[in-house]
């Protein structure tokens, strides 16, 4: 019998402080003036991490933290990882204009190209907020120089997310010859609905074996790679805990003492490299 080679999954990480997540901002009415800079340390735990193992990953780093912490974005691409762009300000995309949106992932792109010395092509939007109403960020991102987007989650969500949306790299958007690819967030799919297996609050919440149990149902079954994310502050449990309602405060905290542990046992157990190498481009 013939065996097929084993698919490599995709491996993402938001590289931005715990302030910059949505939750917590929302928690803390935005009054983020003033807290402590945590990205360098946490962005160091994940590198310790990966380096222990085989795996490579795609890092969306955040223009500001890039300005502010350039070694640590030259030592991330020293160690093979793919450097992609998380936008500058982490403002959302469906809060800017398309005047503002192209200004805003222009000066990323400039920052990180400049310090990694390497043309950035992949981009994913803060809190996965392309959608239905921004496809006019596709010809930016395809005009700006970018090759892929990694900004959808097709699952039900509260604040992102198109259940509908396809689940696999697909062309999103063509001008001309060049056309820009989207990967979305992983998701497997049971009695026609899309549960997340990509990472996030849900990776967190949940025991690790139902994400590698499902992300190697859909390479055994659909024989197509996932995409898993994850952000530097989640391995972070030591963060400052500002006062916030206890429910943006049990999302924003819940399970960060045990991620650390849970992402070693599934690099260990299922493969992932960079976005680009998964896509070829
Ligand atoms: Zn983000």
């Amino acid at each position: 019998m013939e065996t097929k080679p084993a698919i490599v999954n995709a491996l993402s990480v938001d590289v931005e402080e715990y302030f910059h997540a949505k939750v917590f901002k929302e928690g803390t009415g935005g009054a983020i003036g003033g807290l402590e800079s945590r990205v360098e340390a946490s962005t160091e735990r994940v590198l310790t991490l990966l380096a222990s193992g085989t795996a490579r990953a795609t890092f969306f780093v955040l223009g500001q933290v890039a300005a502010a912490h350039p070694a640590l974005v030259r030592k991330i691409a020293g160690e093979k990882h793919e450097i992609a762009c998380h936008g500058d300000s982490h403002e959302l995309v469906s809060r800017q204009t398309p005047k503002e949106f192209r200004a805003d992932v222009r000066r990323a792109k400039t920052i990180l190209e400049d310090i990694a010395g390497e043309p950035v092509v992949g981009y994913r939007a803060p809190n996965f907020s392309i959608g239905r109403a921004q496809v006019w960020a596709y010809d930016v991102l395809l005009t700006e120089g970018f090759r892929y987007d990694s900004s959808t989650y097709p699952i039900l969500h509260d604040s992102y997310g198109d259940h509908d949306a396809p689940r696999f790299p697909h062309e999103i958007w063509r001008t001309g010859s060049q056309r820009l690819i989207e990967f979305p967030i992983g998701t497997t799919r049971v009695l026609g609905v899309n549960l997340p297996i990509g990472g996030g609050g849900y990776f967190r919440l949940l025991p690790m074996a139902l994400t590698r149990a499902g992300i190697r149902r859909v390479n055994a079954q659909e024989h197509r790679p996932t995409l898993f994310y994850f952000h530097p502050w989640e391995l972070d449990p030591r963060q400052p805990r500002p006062a916030m309602p206890w429910r943006h405060r049990i999302r924003h905290y819940i399970g960060m003492a045990r991620e650390e542990g849970k992402l070693f046992r599934l690099f260990r157990d299922v493969k992932f490299d960079t976005i680009r190498h998964v896509l070829a481009i």
